[in-house]
C-alpha cells in the first residue's frame, strides 16, 4: 500500500522546527513517516531481489538521504553507483538534462536497482532508464521517494514509489530548492516568498 499524502490540517499538523518557520510553509512527510514507509519499501525490494548480487544505481543530488536510509534496510548483497542528472536550473521548472556523473560499475547482465527522488514530468526517469537499458543489464526495477503523478509528460511509472503527492514543489530530506533546503529531516513546502526571492537572488 502506498500512501498518498495531503498537506494535514488543524491540530494534525506537523508543527515546523522554530528555525525553519520563516521559510517552510508546512511539512507534508514527516521524518517519523519517511523512517516507516522506507522500512516498507525495503521489504518489498528485498523480496523480489532475492539471491543475486544487485547494483543501485542511484541519481544525484537529490536521493542522498532517501538512499542513505533505504539501502541501509536492504539486507542484500549489492554494489553501488551514481548517475549525476540536472535537469533544474535555480528554478522550479524542468529544464533540459545535463548528464554531470556517467556510470561506473558494469551493468551488463546485472539485475539493476535505479532509485530517483521524485518522479514528476518523468523525463529523467525515462531517459536515465533507456541510458541503462543500453547497457544490457538482466533486469532495471525503477524506485522513487515521491511520485506527483498530475504532471507527468512521459509515459513511465516507477515499481516501487514511497508516497503520492499532490502537485507541490517539495523540498527537504535531500530535495533543493537553488541547491538550498536539503538538510531539512522532514519533506516540506516553502512559503510563495521563498520560491520568488530565491530565483530573484540567483538571477
Ligand atoms: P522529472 O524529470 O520527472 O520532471 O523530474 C525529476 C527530477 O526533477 C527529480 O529528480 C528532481 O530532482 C526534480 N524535481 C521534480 N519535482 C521536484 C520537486 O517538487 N522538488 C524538488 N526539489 N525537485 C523536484
Ligand atoms: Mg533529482
Amino acid at each position: 500500500m502506498k500512501p498518498s499524502v495531503r498537506p494535514a490540517s488543524g491540530r494534525s499538523k506537523p508543527s515546523v522546527p522554530p528555525r525553519w518557520r520563516k521559510e517552510v510553509e508546512s511539512i507534508l512527510i514527516t521524518d517519523a513517516q519517511l523512517e516507516k514507509r522506507i522500512l516498507q519499501m525495503s521489504r518489498e525490494i528485498q523480496a523480489d531481489f532475492t539471491g543475486r548480487e544487485m547494483v543501485v544505481v542511484s541519481l544525484l543530488n537529490g536521493t542522498v538521504m532517501f538512499l542513505a536510509d533505504l539501502i541501509r534496510s536492504l539486507s542484500l548483497p549489492l554494489r553501488l553507483d551514481f548517475i549525476g542528472v540536472s535537469s533544474y536550473g535555480a528554478g522550479t521548472e524542468s529544464g533540459d538534462l545535463v548528464f554531470t556523473k556517467e556510470l561506473r560499475l558494469d551493468v551488463r547482465g546485472r539485475d539493476v536497482l535505479l532509485v530517483d527522488d521524485i518522479l514528476d514530468t518523468g523525463r529523467t526517469l525515462s531517459r536515465v532508464h533507456a541510458k541503462i537499458k543500453a547497457l544490457k543489464p538482466r533486469r532495471i526495477k525503477t524506485c522513487v521517494l515521491l511520485n506527483k503523478s498530475a504532471r507527468r509528460v512521459e509515459d513511465v511509472e516507477a515499481d516501487y514509489v514511497g508516497f503520492e503527492i499532490p502537485d507541490y514543489f517539495v523540498v527537504g530530506y535531500g530535495l533543493d530548492f537553488a541547491e538550498r533546503f536539503r538538510n531539512l529531516p522532514f519533506v516540506a513546502v516553502l512559503h510563495p516568498h521563498v520560491y520568488k526571492e530565491g530565483i530573484k537572488k540567483l538571477k
